[in-house]
């Protein structure tokens, strides 16, 4: 079975559960959902730095728009497929209706290594795929942003290639594409929302819970997300004892300063020897795989890198009371249901990593109003909104007694039924 059949059947227990729970038939709107409603697949040719004439597959997937214009990701990476941007395009659908966007839900990817490409020659790839998509973008229709493999500066080159196209000078056509640079009408906090909104759900639920802080963490993945969230808990006085990149990962039971490691990796491409140059004391550190960082002994584990990481395999060894699932889809079925059985509290994609898509909506109110927003504000915000979507997500778990990823799919599916009554 694939992720996204994988994905509807989490669905269909909400689907369930609104039907046992609160006698809610919501059969028609689940068949609508099981398929997106437009997937678009483009062959894009690229002239390489020494001539040669390539062609990558890309995709975009807008799964649906009863709650508004299609908004997600362009992810790009060798392992895009359309089972995966699809999969990614549904959750996207299922975020903003949970947190409470008047925005749908689609998600784009390219499969091809960025680091395989030069700076032009990904520039190029960029602007051709934005040519390909054209007619389907626009802050009334389609609002892409940056995901796993993209940034700031190509959503700079996508947006400026969209007002090309367009021929117009309108202000408003800047909210095209979310997670621009500052420079350029991007939103101040942006690159760190998804990062900073899973630090605000992980404190809601540790009060609730009245967790013994400080805590210590373990990051599967260090890039934007990974990164993001790990500093803003070392900020918070936690203890970030683990992390990992593609290339491996490293502990040290007295914690590491996130950016300091971020620094190195800048300089140096990969965290996996950071040990030997800057932790003095042998017996606190040691080198270790992707594979362990998830089994490690600490209250919360943090996977912020890609799919279904946590499975059948592990779920069983996994030490962590809480995931904070920052990553989008890590945990398998098979897998929650282990976690479940064992007590282990997951704290859904959906919610943990949504963040992201609130400030990307932000980003899409300051440039269609022409505001200019500050950091204070964005987070401030974020925190009203996750606050808001956090305690509805609680409200079920503890009166229906559900797990928070069966509330947090079960609100998401009830606000999609209720646009598509109305
Ligand atoms: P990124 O490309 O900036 O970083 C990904 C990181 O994961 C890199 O450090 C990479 O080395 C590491 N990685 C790759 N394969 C790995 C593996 N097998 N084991 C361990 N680490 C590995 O991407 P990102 O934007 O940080 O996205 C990470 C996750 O967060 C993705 O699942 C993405 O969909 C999700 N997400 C991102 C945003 C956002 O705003 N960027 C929003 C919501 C969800």
């Amino acid at each position: 079975m694939g992720i996204f059949d994988n994905t509807l059947k989490k669905l269909e227990k909400a689907k369930e559960i609104l039907k046992n729970l609160e006698g809610q038939k919501v059969e028609e709107v689940f068949e609508i959902l099981k398929s997106p409603q437009r997937v678009i697949t483009v062959t894009l040719p690229l002239k390489r730095d020494d001539g040669k004439l390539e062609f990558y597959k890309g995709y975009r997937i807008e799964h649906n728009n009863f709650l508004g214009p299609y908004k997600g990701g362009i992810r790009y990476s060798l392992y895009v497929d359309e089972d995966e941007i699809k999969t990614l395009a549904l959750l996207m659908t299922l975020k903003c209706a949970l947190i409470g966007l008047p925005l749908g839900g689609a998600k784009g990817g390219v499969n091809v290594d960025p680091k395989s490409l030069s700076e032009g020659e990904l520039e190029r790839l960029s602007r051709e795929y934005v040519r390909k998509i054209y007619d389907f973008i626009g802050p009334e229709k389609d609002i892409p942003a940056p995901d796993v493999g993209t940034n700031s500066k190509i959503m700079d080159w996508m947006v400026d290639e969209y007002l090309k196209i367009s021929k117009k000078k309108d202000i408003y056509l800047l909210a095209s594409f979310t997670g621009k640079s500052v420079q350029n009408h991007g939103l101040e906090g942006r690159e760190e929302a998804t990062g900073k909104g899973g630090e605000i759900i992980l404190e809601f639920l540790t009060k609730k819970l009245n967790f013994k802080e400080p805590l210590k963490i373990a990051v599967q993945g260090f890039g934007n997300v990974g990164y993001n969230v790990a500093k803003f808990l070392f900020e918070k006085g936690h203890k970030i004892v683990a992390l990992s990149d593609s290339k491996g990962g490293i502990y040290c039971q007295d914690g590491f300063d996130p950016t300091l490691v971020m620094k190195w990796k800048e300089e140096r491409g990969s965290i996996s020897d950071y040990l030997k140059e800057n932790i003095n004391d042998s017996k606190s550190k040691i080198k270790i795989t992707n594979e362990e960082i998830l089994e490690l002994e600490v209250d919360v584990l943090i996977p912020a890198a890609i799919e279904n990481v946590i499975n059948q395999d592990n779920a069983n060894k996994i030490k962590a009371k809480i995931i904070l699932e920052m990553a989008n889809n890590p945990t398998t079925n098979e897998a929650q249901k282990i976690l479940e059985s064992r007590k282990i509290i997951v704290i859904p994609d959906i919610l943990a990593n949504s963040g992201g898509v609130v400030a990307s909506y932000f980003e899409m109110l300051q440039n269609i109003k022409n505001e200019k927003w500050t950091k204070g504000r964005v987070f401030s915000e974020l925190k009203d909104y996750l606050f808001k979507a956090f305690e509805e997500v609680w409200y079920y778990f503890e009166k229906f007694n559900l797990s928070l990823r069966d509330s947090a799919f079960t609100i998401a599916l009830k606000r999609i039924s209720q646009a598509y009554q109305l």
